[in-house]
């Protein structure tokens, strides 16, 4: 297995992480997932953009361009395979004496591999559960942050009430979940919350946009309540892995009538084709 360290393709072996690396102590960077269907890699263009806006955002600056690093990430997907998988990138801000300030001279420290990851496809067939959990993160959630402290717990207190995800609220409002957007279909209308700092613009929710406007399906980014994710006819969440996941049951209750929605299932079936794949029956 190879990996992308600061610029090279390297075996694991030659990776050496400082123990003064700043994501080690501040969670001080950034990441992405990029999916990789076929060994090809999907969406890499939204991938790439979503990653320098957070590196701008948290004011790192990369030593290559964007095409620069496409080569890179490519390169590195090549060696990967025609499989199924993710590549996971991360860059930190680099090796400096533990202070808060930014380091004067530290150099950012890039991560990238390459993983088998299967398509859910039982799950996006039979759907998942979901609780609502108060939504704890702080207010730049747009920003592809290494602090993921809230999210793991969220999903954590999901897992052990038994569900797959936790939806989350703000002030009432249903923002996203710990690591998906979520979306509600109500009288044939998809509602999600609208982009800003209290979510992450999702790359699956940017297709499901695509996809929606295609099929003619009215798609709203006024956001809604936890009323109304409870009386929703239909509720899917949307992420790099999970694609356009059904949930069928909220809180111990089921959505609707317990089963995937068929707004749901039809963006399914053109998120498939997208992929140029088919295992959802
Ligand atoms: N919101 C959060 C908090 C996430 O971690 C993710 C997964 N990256 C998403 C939404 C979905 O984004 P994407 O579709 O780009 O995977």
């Amino acid at each position: 297995m190879m990996f992308l360290w600061n610029g090279r393709l390297v075996q694991e072996n030659e990776i050496q992480v400082s123990y003064l690396d700043r994501g080690y102590y501040f969670g001080d960077g950034i990441y992405e997932v990029f999916r990789i269907y076929n060994g090809r890699l999907f969406e890499e263009q939204a991938h790439l953009s979503r990653l320098f806006k957070s590196l701008r955002e948290i004011r790192i600056t990369l030593p290559w361009s964007e095409s620069e690093l496409s080569g890179m990430l490519n390169s590195l997907a090549d060696t990967f395979g025609e499989k199924d998988g993710i590549l996971y990138l991360q860059i930190t801000r680099g090796a400096a004496k533990r202070s808060h300030l930014f380091p004067a001279s530290a150099e950012p420290v890039m991560l990238g591999y390459c993983e088998e990851v299967a398509r859910p496809v039982e799950q996006l067939k039979q759907g998942i559960t979901a609780i609502t959990l108060d939504d704890e993160r702080w207010n730049k959630c747009h920003i592809k942050s290494l602090n993921l402290l809230a999210n793991t717990l969220a999903r954590q207190e999901a897992e052990d009430a038994g569900a797959q995800e936790a939806i989350l609220i703000r002030d009432g409002r249903v923002t996203e979940c710990t690591a998906s957007n979520v979306m509600i279909v109500k009288k044939g209308v998809i509602l999600t919350h609208p982009n800003g700092p209290l979510i992450l613009d999702g790359i699956t929710k940017q297709v499901v946009e695509r996809l929606a406007k295609q099929s003619g399906i009215p798609y709203r980014t006024t956001g809604f309540t936890l009323e109304e994710l409870m009386e929703a006819d239909e509720v899917f969440v949307t992420s790099t892995t999970k694609e356009v996941m059904p949930v069928t049951m909220i809180n111990g209750i089921k959505v609707c009538s317990g089963i995937p929605g068929v707004i749901t299932q039809l963006l399914q079936q053109g998120f498939e084709q997208k992929i140029g794949l088919s295992a959802v029956p």
